[in-house]
């Protein structure tokens, strides 16, 4: 990735269907496509099969039917090894010791590119010092991740990510817990790396307005079901936000990036107030696939 010059990478999934118990499906037949250079965000409410589906996209879990194909070839049959050198994963609730040093948890980026007959070398290490400086985490490089405050912590968490040097980047909620400032920086660096290293980026943000702003493409799901698709203009509807949602509210227009907004006014769900009376209906319904409410 440091070079800015290599071949085209794609993610796509077919009739992917994910669950973790058998004959429960958590997500049903998605069909989704990401493109080299595309930056694609997940959105839907608790329990709609964001992260399920994050992790399948980085083979931590089998799918129940369907596949996720890696430049063409299917995931599954790809090495551990093969796969970690294209992609990174940012889970929502990363792990690691907390007596590693910021450090000593990127280097660990370094594994998958690494073998028993060379260790860790130069390139290794200008890998390291890259992804520590693009994250503004060099200061920070020698402070136990368990001195670090949230917002650090996360960016040590996307260092650790770039120092594999992935082609696609995958990060599930990586601004929940963060302020806003420190959303902003985090938001920004993704936005760079995609514009200058065509990096390739699938997330989940809950962050709706985030979310328009800084994606090529939105992915609206609705219990495991894609209820819209394509640029945020067409995804971020005020029905859609009814319907996947449960929120009545206005969209508007960012006037400094003139990308779709969204401000809520009330919560439609069944048993909170709605001024329509039926919160549960779309007026969708042409649409395949599409259910009454998540
Ligand atoms: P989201 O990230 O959109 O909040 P998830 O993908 O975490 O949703 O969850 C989708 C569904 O799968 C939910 O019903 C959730 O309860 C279920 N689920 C998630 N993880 C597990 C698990 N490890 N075991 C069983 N069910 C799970
Ligand atoms: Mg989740």
């Amino acid at each position: 990735m440091t070079n800015g010059n290599h071949p085209a990478v794609s993610l796509r999934t077919d009739n992917l269907t994910l669950g973790y118990r058998r004959g429960v499906a958590v997500v049903q037949r998605l069909v989704l496509d990401v493109a080299q250079g595309e930056i694609v965000t997940l959105v839907g409410p608790n329990g709609s099969g964001k992260s399920t589906i994050l992790r399948a996209l980085a083979r931590l879990m089998r799918p129940q039917d369907g596949a996720v194909y890696l430049d063409g070839k299917s995931i599954h049959r790809l090495s551990t090894r093969k796969v970690a050198q294209q992609l990174a994963i940012l889970p929502q609730r990363p792990d690691a010791p907390d007596d590693l040093t910021v450090r000593e948890l990127v280097a660990r980026g370094r594994f998958a590119r690494q073998s028993w007959w060379r260790a860790s070398g130069q390139e290794d290490r200008q890998v390291v010092e890259w992804a520590l400086a693009a994250t503004g985490m060099d200061a920070l490089q020698d402070r136990f991740l368990n001195t670090l405050s949230g917002g650090e912590r996360q960016r040590g968490w996307i260092a650790l990510a770039l120092a594999q040097e992935p082609r696609i980047l995958l990060l599930d909620e990586p601004t929940t817990f963060l302020d806003i400032s420190h959303q902003l920086e985090v938001m920004d660096l993704l936005q760079t790396l995609n514009a200058d290293n065509g990096l390739s980026i699938v997330m989940v943000l809950h962050d709706l307005n985030q979310a328009a702003r800084f994606s090529h493409r939105l992915v609206a799901l609705c219990k495991g079901d894609v209820y819209a698709a394509g640029p945020p203009a067409e995804v971020m509807t005020e029905d859609m936000l009814r319907v996947v949602f449960q929120v009545q509210g206005v969209v508007g227009r960012d006037p400094h990036t003139a990308t779709p907004t969204f401000t809520p006014l009330q919560s439609v769900r069944n048993g909170s107030s709605d001024r329509d009376g039926s919160p549960d209906r779309t007026d969708s319904s042409d649409r395949p696939g599409t259910v009454s409410s998540c």
